[in-house]
């Protein structure tokens, strides 16, 4: 496969390739539609982006101020200044991504983990990282960045990432972690394989499941920045397979 860069060797000893990330900054050549929407008054417009239908006020002058050419009803501007333009609603949009990708993640994650042979053969799928959404709440350990494959490894080598529940007899598979290292107070959460609740606890010392999570984590810092899938991509494979 193309953009090969590095070997990522797990725990099992399987070595996977990783790849580059596709850049997903603006490109400064390249020029997008933008349409006049309407003329709310003598200075301004409101313009319209192409592809998303977002709407936004802009003064006149910035079209000569850029040096754009206004057409019938539209320009072509630059894609970074269009992100400039549009910015609130590329966050919005952002944020809206997330979070379906956070519950997607929790409503699927006994399924990853009844599939981990799919995720542990390809490193796009083995470093999805874990949603933001998910792990916010970390005050102070918020610093361990871990996937999705790493959480599969972490509950199948690392006992202190299993817990029990009095409601049933399943095991609870810790998915992320919140607490002061100074003080101790902390929790997890997770969710039980067998009733698969969502289940809240704490360790009776703190160290014995951040040091262990912590200390593995190192293993991977390297590769974090290498091409990952999507959450939705993997429940899709899952769904075809
Ligand atoms: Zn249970």
């Amino acid at each position: 496969m193309e953009n090969i860069k590095a070997q990522l060797k797990l725990l099992n000893g399987t070595t996977l390739d990783c790849y580059t990330k596709e850049s997903s900054t603006p490109d400064p050549k390249r020029n997008v539609i933008i349409y006049i929407a309407r003329m709310p008054d003598e200075d301004h417009y409101i313009i319209e982006d192409a592809t998303y239908g977002n709407q936004t006020t802009i003064h006149k002058s910035l079209i000569s101020d850029n040096h754009l050419e206004l057409k019938e009803g539209y320009f072509l501007a630059p894609q970074s200044l269009a992100h400039t333009w549009f910015e609130d609603f590329h966050k919005a949009r952002i944020k809206k991504q997330q979070k379906q990708e956070s519950l997607l993640f929790i409503n699927n994650i006994l399924n990853f983990y009844a599939h981990k042979d799919l995720i542990y053969s390809d490193s796009r799928y083995f470093l999805i990282p874990l949603p933001d959404s998910l792990t916010s709440g970390m005050a102070y350990l918020g610093e361990i960045p871990l996937t999705l494959g790493m959480l599969l490894e972490l509950w199948d080598t690392e006992p202190a990432t299993i817990d029990s529940h009095s409601d049933c007899d399943g095991k609870v598979l810790i998915i992320y972690f919140a607490g002061s290292p100074l003080s101790g107070s902390h929790a997890w959460s997770g969710i039980c394989s067998k009733c698969n609740k969502r289940i809240k606890g704490h360790k009776e010392h703190f160290p014995s499941l951040w040091v262990p999570v912590g200390t593995y984590a190192k293993l991977y810092s390297n590769y974090l920045h290498y091409a990952h899938a999507t959450v939705q991509e993997l429940v899709e494979k899952l769904a075809n397979n």
